[in-house]
């Protein structure tokens, strides 16, 4: 017999209580959820009631059905009457072509015992087939950027009827240089509309676009970019370049690692690592912006299944990939911003799993492990594994008080004359050796709300990457 707490407990976590349409609620049942995740169970009332949203939520939150499950609720309870090809009413704009696709999966699966239709559009492959669907008439858009700017000056898609615009990861969306399309595609949307808008991170510039596209939104945030899943252990190798590709061979050796997703600052580092790994007889591909639109969703399908064990990805091309059970992430090189590194091992340990980080950090690395061990807030434990360890020994630890951070003392934990480090604090910008560091404008943060210290943004590196 249950209690009447536990009765109460149960109605309140579960998706019934939303309110949600039967079908809706079927669909959600053979995806297993039982549970709604705490970004589901904060916005999808605020959607379900018309609300305008700013979600500080990464993917992997399970931010793809808070919006998608209320969206699809509305859409089948006043369906289109009119006559002719449906409008369409829901335009979701996201920033790569992998997360478009997952996204429309997303409204496939969870709106598959509705009458909704929807279509996926994104540059890179021909544009016939979803020129096609849109003249079709489709209730739902997922777009990126620059494709469906393209469209909408061929006269294809007409935005006019949106009723519900999603952005989807805002502040990826502004590294990308995408600011202009963006706000020329919103040029195009009704005034009176809902707006949802998400985005892991939320910095001034961020923050400053919010405020200009929504109408008195509601906050939502979970889980913030400075902390990553609890279920993901993290322990950091210290090597040296020329001995890191050896050693990721020695682990893959080891039975722990099941498959992992290893990360390389550029795209040609993820064509070497996979090269090599080939030459070792580790079954290995990589995803990367060079690569065709197919040889990608082949390469993560191939994943998937198990038929690849290493998948090889820039952070860009990885960016909210959605691989359940993933057993390890490597950092095979560390990302030069901190935020990446929440980003890219929240690839693993999703849903509640487990899974293990590892980070490959050589000696000019360290100031970005310092970094990264600022922004979490906590010291990486250093792998017991000390094959092919690093000749310099390993880091001293880094003093996580960022107040320190902000003089010459911040250097005192990391190795005088270490490339790199000080200038990142250097108003100016530009660190000691003439690499781009954070600049004045960009070191202003909005405090309490999302992650705890400003995002350093080399979008135009970032671009070059992609
Ligand atoms: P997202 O953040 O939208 O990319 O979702 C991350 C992953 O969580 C996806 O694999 C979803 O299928 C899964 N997911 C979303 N909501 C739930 C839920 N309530 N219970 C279990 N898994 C979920």
């Amino acid at each position: 017999m249950q209690t009447q707490t536990e009765q109460l407990l149960e109605k309140k976590m579960s998706f019934e209580s939303f309110g949600l349409r039967p079908e809706i609620l079927r669909a959600v049942a053979e995806k297993k959820y039982t549970i709604p995740t705490p970004i589901q169970e904060k916005a999808i009332p605020l959607v379900l009631a018309g609300k305008d949203l700013v979600g500080c939520a990464q993917t992997g939150t399970g931010k793809t059905a808070a919006f998608a499950l209320p969206i699809l609720h509305r859409l089948q309870g006043t369906p289109w009457k009119g006559a002719g090809r449906r409008p369409i009413r829901v335009l979701v704009l996201t920033p790569t072509r992998e997360l478009a696709s997952q996204i429309a999966e997303s409204f496939g699966a969870y709106g598959k015992h509705t009458t909704l239709k929807h279509a996926t559009v994104f540059g890179g492959v021909n544009q016939g087939p979803q020129a096609q669907a849109l003249r079709r008439g489709i209730d739902i858009l997922v777009a990126t950027p620059g494709r469906l700017l393209d469209l909408m000056s061929q006269g294809l898609v007409q935005l006019r009827t949106v009723e519900t615009f999603v952005l989807d990861e805002a502040d990826r969306m502004l590294d990308m240089g995408f600011i202009h399309d963006i706000r020329r595609v919103i040029d195009q949307l009704p005034a009176k509309r809902q707006t949802l808008f998400f985005s892991a991170t939320m910095p001034r510039e961020i923050q400053g676009l919010a405020d200009t596209i929504l109408r008195d939104p509601v906050r939502v945030a979970v889980t913030p970019v400075a902390t990553p899943a609890e279920a993901v252990e993290q322990r950091v190798h210290y090597v040296e370049k020329s001995e890191k590709i050896k050693l990721l061979k020695h682990l893959l050796d080891g039975p722990a690692i099941k498959n992992a997703l290893v990360f390389t600052r550029t795209k040609h580092g993820a064509d070497a690592v996979t090269r090599q790994l080939e030459r070792y007889q580790v079954r290995a591909e990589a995803i990367h912006g060079n690569k065709s639109q197919n040889a990608r969703e082949k390469a993560l399908a191939s994943f998937k299944r198990g038929a690849t064990r290493v998948l090889v990805a820039t952070d860009i091309a990885a960016r909210g990939l959605d691989i359940v059970d993933l057993s390890h992430v490597v950092n095979f090189d560390l990302p030069n911003e901190p935020e990446s590194y929440v980003h890219r091992i929240g690839r693993t340990g999703r849903a509640g799993a487990s899974g293990i980080a590892l980070s490959f950090c050589s000696f000019d690395e360290r100031p970005f492990l310092a970094d990264i061990e600022r922004l979490i807030r906590k010291h990486l434990p250093v792998a017991e594994d000390s094959t092919y360890r690093s000749g310099y020994g390993a880091g001293t630890p880094t003093d996580l008080d960022p107040r320190h951070a902000h003089g010459a003392g911040a250097l005192s934990q990391v190795h005088p004359g270490m490339p790199g480090h000080q200038g990142k604090h250097d108003a100016s910008g530009t660190r000691p050796d003439g690499r781009p560091g954070r600049s004045r404008r960009e070191s202003k943060w909005t405090p309490g709300f999302g992650a705890s210290k400003p995002a350093a943004r080399h979008s135009e590196h970032r671009r070059a990457e992609w």
